[in-house]
């Protein structure tokens, strides 16, 4: 039987919620049998493939690139998962839209540093920032919803367990928002 062909990637998170997919310690080894991670931080691969089975998505939308790339992510996966409460709700990485891009720039590129030679925001190497971070579902189609901050190790394996095979899984008593 061919592994089924998973991604994960962070956007505007912590990698916290990454740490939680490690902290599934020797279930990593059961789910090797069954999936070939495609695409990660976890593995050494550049670009985003095509023909993905599940893409599991850590973070919100913060930048023109982020956007970019849930898009291309809608486009190459069958199925998405949004992992914790900042891939669902925005969370902490939202905490910004409190404030607006201009005074988070300001606060980042002039406040906060001793010298910036060119007196201006960078426009070259760094991603856009977006007028508000906005969770995944605002801008593509999500399959699952996982919340947590971060997911716990335990959530994330009946949930992959589950979508392997094709069943519903219960994670009320394993994870809440804010969790
Ligand atoms: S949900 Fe929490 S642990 Fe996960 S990326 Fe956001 S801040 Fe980090």
């Amino acid at each position: 039987m061919s592994k089924v062909r998973v991604a994960t990637i962070w956007l505007d998170g912590c990698s916290g919620c990454h740490m939680s997919f490690l902290d599934m310690d020797e279930r990593l080894i059961e789910l090797a049998e069954l999936i070939d991670v495609v695409y990660s931080p976890y593995v050494d691969a550049k670009e985003f493939p095509t023909n993905v089975d599940l893409t599991i998505v850590e973070g919100a939308l913060s930048t023109d690139h982020d956007l970019k790339m849930i898009k291309k992510i809608r486009k190459n996966s069958k199925k998405i998962l949004a992992l914790g409460d900042c891939a669902i709700t925005g969370n902490i990485s939202a905490l910004k839209n409190l404030f607006g891009t201009e005074a988070v720039l300001k606060k980042g590129y002039f406040d906060l540093v001793d010298f910036n030679e060119s007196g201006e925001y960078p426009s070259k190497m760094v991603p856009k920032l977006l007028d508000k971070v906005i969770p995944l579902n605002e801008a593509v189609d999500i399959d699952f919803f996982v919340p947590g901050c971060p997911t716990p190790a335990d959530a994330i394996y009946e949930v992959i367990k589950g979508i392997l095979e094709n069943r519903e899984v219960d994670i009320s008593k394993l994870t809440r928002f804010g969790k």
